[in-house]
């Protein structure tokens, strides 16, 4: 007990002859506060000297006018002030949700071709939020008898309630089938699958088939057919490679691209798959619309159901 205290004597004396200020005993403390984030404490002004007094943790209040409330637009800040030294903290708050109501005016409603959208508009700033509506798509129905076309076979023509306009042949009632392209409906093709999708025709490489439109209206159109890819086709790339279209003898541009397997077909049915889009002219009478599939290379799909046109909207010049 008695060396310990006299180790401490002697520590104090130490300290006392290292740190002593303008070299009197007395430090010379500041009447501010200094302070960092978590202390305030009085310190000593002699040069050279670390010395602090009254040293201990800020003792804070919320000063609420100093708050900045956070909006929908801007952060907000909560402000604490050490009622000792003042030392302010500030704490940073978060933007609060848009309060949003309905916005009718900022409504578009959906049409049958083009997407719509929903509007809210926030109370506060005045932001607003839409959110996109599908278009609803078209709801084809069956319009008139069938009309003939120069084959005099029956095209069915279809109508919606907007106005547009489809025309269908079924996939059977081609004008012209190249040699070496087969139709199932007379045995004459070899393989096993496609009869399980139902009656259809292939086109042989090389080779070509037509079908024939007595279209009503010009416009741009959406060709479409039911097709089923050969087991064969699975892993076979490029359907741009081996297939193209053209609509009265003019090459147009074939939507699907990349390998067959891709195109979301399944086997054993006739799946419509979208070829191209076209602009067609009203052809004059006995004038049909010729459509034709022409195949470049071995064949890799076998088509069947209907082939279809629909009506589409122009493209912007
Ligand atoms: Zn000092
Ligand atoms: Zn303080
Ligand atoms: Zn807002
Ligand atoms: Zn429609």
């Amino acid at each position: 007990m008695k060396k310990k205290m006299f180790i401490s004597m002697v520590g104090l004396l130490l300290s006392a002859s290292l740190v002593g200020c303008g070299g009197g005993p007395e430090h010379n403390f500041a009447t501010e506060w200094s302070y960092n984030a978590t202390n305030h404490w009085h310190a000593c002004l002699d040069e050279g000297c670390n010395e602090r007094k009254d040293e201990a943790p800020h003792t804070f209040e919320v000063d609420e006018t100093k708050a900045v409330a956070a909006t929908c637009t801007a952060p907000g800040k909560k402000v604490e002030v050490c009622t000792v030294c003042a030392y302010e903290k500030e704490t940073p708050l978060p933007m609060i949700d848009h309060q949003y109501v309905n916005y009718p005016a900022g409504t578009v409603a959906p049409t049958h071709e083009e997407d719509g959208v929903t509007a809210e508009k926030c109370t506060v700033c005045g932001n607003i939020k839409t959110t996109v509506v599908p278009a609803l798509g078209h709801d084809f129905v069956k319009a008139g008898s069938a009309i003939k076309n120069v084959d005099d076979k029956d095209v069915h023509k279809y109508a919606c309630s907007c106005g547009k306009l489809a025309y269908g042949i079924a996939v059977l009632d081609y004008s012209f089938l190249s040699e070496g392209s087969n139709s199932f409906k007379d045995d004459t093709i070899s393989e096993s699958d496609a009869p399980e999708a139902g009656e259809g025709v292939r086109v042989a490489g090389g080779g070509s088939i037509k079908w024939r439109m007595p279209i009503q209206v010009a416009s741009r159109y959406r060709l479409s057919i039911g097709a089923n890819p050969a087991p064969s086709a699975i892993g076979n790339p490029n359907i741009e490679a081996k297939n193209g279209i053209k609509i009265n003898g003019e090459d147009v541009d074939l939507i699907p691209s990349g390998p067959y397997n891709d195109l979301g077909l399944e086997i054993g049915q006739f799946n419509e798959l979208v070829l191209a889009e076209f602009d067609a002219i009203v052809t004059a009478v006995g004038e049909d619309l010729e459509i034709e599939i022409t195949q470049v290379a071995s064949q890799r799909l076998f088509f069947g159901g209907e082939l279809k046109i629909v009506q589409i909207p122009s493209v912007a010049e």
